[in-house]
């Protein structure tokens, strides 16, 4: 999925945060059983930064190109998106502050 957003935006994505063993997850805040330590979920951020990744994501799911992605979140002050393709939600998007 990282690949096809990488493709897309035409510049280097970098991976602030892939899988993650349990411990390391609480050690960084993440929700207990974090699709993180499934490796099932990335954290993404480019130099063109987190809102174009976004929409880039958006547009990519629309067009049927990231068929497994099941959820994409912005973190608009950290300037990341996390995508992963850990279980069906009602919705694939969320913004957070
Ligand atoms: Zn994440």
């Amino acid at each position: 999925m990282a690949q096809t957003i990488r493709e897309a935006l035409g510049v280097p994505i970098h991976v602030n945060s892939g899988c993650r063993c349990e411990k390391h997850n609480a050690k960084v805040g993440g929700v207990k059983g974090s699709f993180h330590t499934k490796g099932k979920a990335a954290d993404l951020s480019c130099s063109l930064g987190a809102q174009i990744m976004f929409e880039t994501a958006q547009k990519l799911k629309a067009e049927g190109k990231l068929p497994d992605l099941e959820y994409c979140i912005l973190y608009r002050t950290k300037n990341f998106v996390h995508i992963d393709c850990g279980k069906k939600r009602k919705n694939y998007w969320e913004v957070r502050p």
